[in-house]
């Protein structure tokens, strides 16, 4: 899909008014991934953190803003009357100006604890963390993981990339060796192939969470010669905690998973790519889930079939995006 329809919002990013981020919750974790993967140091992170912490915070005087500005209980209950005592029309007899004074003391009376009541809920709405910040201390904790062998021969845990608050959510394999040295998952060329191919539908990693079924880099070691393999049914098994819980965070609409082994852990066991891919799938971890070819794979291929591949994931992202719309519309409209 053509980036036309993209505008820039004051504080975030809005695409054809439908996927919304904030820039500041992408600076903060990205920094916080840096710093877990040692590339940032703490004062980075700090700074990102209280800027992410900010973003609540705003959020809060906004919503001050808007009780303040509406009148309150107290206020709505008072102006009721007085417009009816006003009224010259109005059958009001003295009886029930004596019933309206009486209600006017008992709201005086009640409103002190109204009021505690409401700042006691206010509080503990501030004190709920953010998306950014529980994928901050579920990365710190995954930092350490020894769940399976693959802990052994890593350089670093790659969590995952791009926007708590987003979505759509995208999940690979797991990381190669760009992503093993960085810390960042999908660097190398799948990756920059994967960004060509978000970009030609205007979405970027700050519309995206993106992250890999399994977060440490299956390597197979033959003479001497390093190269990246798929992981193991036991190292997916392993790993499934950390990508459950990563999921739970990010509670995404979509999910668009990339090659079979995330298909399988998101979609059904026993996944056929050649004839399920581009489908939609009901998920026990999001409304909407499809399959499309990995980067990788297609860079694999060569010719006709490299562009025909490459020219799927193009329009299976396309359909992707257009899905979170109308998951989003489905969400609003569930509420009634
Ligand atoms: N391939 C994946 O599946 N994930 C990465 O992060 C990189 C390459």
């Amino acid at each position: 899909m053509a980036a036309t329809g993209q505008k820039k919002a004051k504080n975030g990013i809005v695409v054809d008014n439908e996927i919304v981020v904030d820039e500041g919750e992408v600076e903060a974790v990205q920094a916080m991934a840096g710093a877990i993967v040692g590339q940032i140091d703490s004062a980075t992170v700090e700074s990102a953190v209280s800027t992410e912490q900010a973003i609540p915070e705003a959020g809060k005087s906004k919503a001050t803003r808007v009780r303040r500005s509406a009148p309150d209980e107290h206020q709505m209950r008072d102006a009721e009357p007085k417009s009816a005592l006003e009224d010259k029309n109005s059958a009001v007899t003295e009886d029930s100006e004596a019933a309206i004074a009486a209600e006017r003391a008992a709201v005086q009376t009640e409103a002190p604890a109204a009021k505690v009541n409401q700042d006691a809920e206010q509080q503990a709405g501030d004190t709920e963390p953010s998306k950014t910040q529980r994928i901050i201390t579920l990365a710190a904790a995954a930092s350490s993981c020894v769940r399976c062998d693959l802990a052994q021969g890593r350089t670093h845990v790659v969590f995952g990339d791009g926007n708590p608050e987003a979505p759509l959510m995208i999940i690979g394999e797991g990381p190669g060796q760009n992503e093993d040295a960085t810390g960042r998952p999908f660097v190398g060329r799948a990756g920059v192939l994967l960004d060509a191919c978000l970009k030609e539908n205007g979405i970027s990693r700050k519309h995206i969470y993106i992250t890999n079924v399994v977060r440490c880099r299956p390597k197979l070691v033959e003479a001497g010669r390093v190269t990246n393999r798929p992981p193991t049914p036991e190292e997916v098994k392993a790993c499934s905690y950390w990508l459950e819980e990563t999921i739970a965070v990010i509670d995404p609409l979509v999910i668009l998973c990339l090659g079979a082994p995330s298909s399988n852990a998101i979609i059904h066991k026993g996944f056929k790519m050649t004839q399920e891919r581009g489908q939609w799938f009901e998920s026990r971890f999001a409304r909407y889930a499809m399959a499309s070819w990995h980067p990788a794979y297609i860079l694999r291929l060569q010719g006709e079939a490299y562009d025909a591949a490459r020219a799927s994931l193009v329009s299976d992202i396309a359909a992707a995006r257009q899905k979170v719309i109308e998951a989003k519309k489905e969400v609003k409209l569930s509420l009634f």
